[in-house]
């Protein structure tokens, strides 16, 4: 169904363009106009869908840059842990979930983000094909990255299966529906050796898709690196020739001086997931530094356990607070740094055309509509400056991926949410139970 969306405000984030009475039309998949309100009575009459919001704030849906999305499953699971011993217990877990589990999960996520604007994500798990089917049936955008490791893996014993089936998946799905693809996951250097590695990243020059790892996200493991390769982990991939194929490197919290010039020379995007460094204490990525060489970053929850919401305007709100506390400098990261951070940034991480960020006409319909009429965002004075500190995801109205409205007013068009919380919960019961009793 063609769609006219008229809006208070329309924020473009790549230029930082505020308009006020805005219109968007899409037309198919497309955004065909996006600008200033023409007349209501032309709109009515020419058979599209209309929508109204007085004080609707329309901006490009939002983008989750690195996710586990089965993990929803494991919201508050293993609280106030160093992450070494996070993951020991998180690894005893994995082992139970079952394929089926994997797809409540994702369905669980989807939805919550869904109802918070999020409109894609980018994701590194097992069980991608139970992942790619609840993307395949919600009709969210994803690339998805079959984690490649047996540490903890209920699907494959050795890293041998864990690679032939990334590539089954990406047989499989690549490109399904236009709206998702599959790149590769090698877990981290501190968990694939350099020969796999080297595989992988072969394969993926191959198929002509990218990598999806963790770097850098502990002073334990930068030493751990050091003390084997006599490198830091960025280096040593640089050493081994991989670093070419990685698109998107989780974290990147502890780098050295030269570790940023690698990650600017190979343009790699940088996942920063403040919420999750902060909630597992293993520090605070330097955005500023980030933003001062021009490196790519796109902001991300990272998995359940360690977040633990699927909530991108918390995310943005505690990246702007964290950086200016951290750096006792009010002007480090602004309201325009955050949201490009979570929208036309992260168009770098789907393949060319397919998520713009942007609200642009001719570029794909991934839109969402925050209404600011609530207590908690009156009065207005600056839009963007709410969208960083004062809204919410309560305020979020509409979800449009692809010119299709996905939730609407607390409804949920492509899934059946009593279902998916009745089975999430069952699950997560089931898996709790299990690992109790061995
Ligand atoms: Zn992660």
């Amino acid at each position: 169904m063609d769609l006219v969306i008229d809006g208070k405000w329309l924020y473009y984030p790549h230029s930082g363009k505020l308009i006020t009475d805005g219109r968007i039309i899409v037309e198919g998949d497309r955004i065909v106009y996006s600008g200033q309100r023409k007349s209501p009575e032309s709109v009515k009459q020419s058979g599209h869908e209309y929508y109204n919001y007085e004080k609707g704030l329309i901006i490009p849906g939002l983008v989750n840059a690195h996710t586990h999305i089965p993990m929803t499953l494991q919201r508050g699971i293993s609280e106030n842990k160093p992450l070494q011993t996070w993951l020991e217990y998180i690894w005893s877990i994995e082992p139970h979930l079952r394929p089926k589990d994997a797809y409540w999960g994702s369905m669980l996520g989807i939805a919550e983000m869904f109802a918070s604007g999020t409109v894609g994500f980018n994701d590194q798990y097992f069980y991608s094909d139970q992942i790619a089917q609840a993307v395949h049936e919600t009709g969210i955008k994803a690339v998805l990255a079959p984690s490649i490791f047996f540490t903890g893996n209920p699907e494959s014993n050795t890293m041998e299966e864990a690679f032939n089936h990334a590539k089954s998946v990406h047989d499989k799905w690549n490109g399904d529906n236009n709206r998702l693809w599959i790149s590769f996951g090698p877990h981290a250097p501190y968990t694939v050796g350099k020969d796999w590695l080297q595989t992988i990243a072969d394969e993926a020059r191959d198929r002509g898709t990218t990598i999806h790892t963790h770097l850098n996200e502990t002073e334990y493991e930068v030493n751990e690196s050091q003390k084997t390769h006599s490198l830091r982990p960025i280096e040593y991939m640089e050493k081994i020739g991989v670093l070419d194929t990685i698109n998107s490197a989780a974290h990147c919290v502890h780098l050295s001086d030269g570790e940023y010039e690698i990650l600017k020379k190979y343009n790699v995007n940088a996942l920063h997931c403040p919420k999750s460094n902060a909630k597992i204490g293993t520090g605070v990525a330097d955005t500023p530094r980030f933003l001062k060489e021009g490196i790519n970053i796109c902001l991300a929850t990272d998995g359940q356990a360690s977040n633990n919401k699927l909530d991108m305007f918390e995310e943005m709100s505690f990246e702007a607070l964290i950086q200016k506390a951290f750096h006792k400098d009010s002007t480090v990261v602004t309201s325009t740094d955050v949201v490009k951070m979570t929208t036309s940034n992260a168009s770098a991480l789907f393949p060319q055309n397919s998520y713009s960020g942007t609200l642009l006409e001719n570029t794909r319909a991934d839109l969402i509509v925050l209404d600011l009429d609530s207590p908690a965002t009156t009065p207005v004075i600056d839009p963007v400056s709410h969208l960083c500190y004062a809204i919410g995801r309560d305020n979020v109205v509409m979800t449009v991926v692809d010119g299709s409205i996905v939730y609407h007013e607390g409804k949920f068009m492509t899934l059946d949410i009593e279902k998916i919380k009745d089975e999430a919960q069952r699950v997560t019961d089931r898996l709790l139970e299990t690992t109790k009793s061995e």
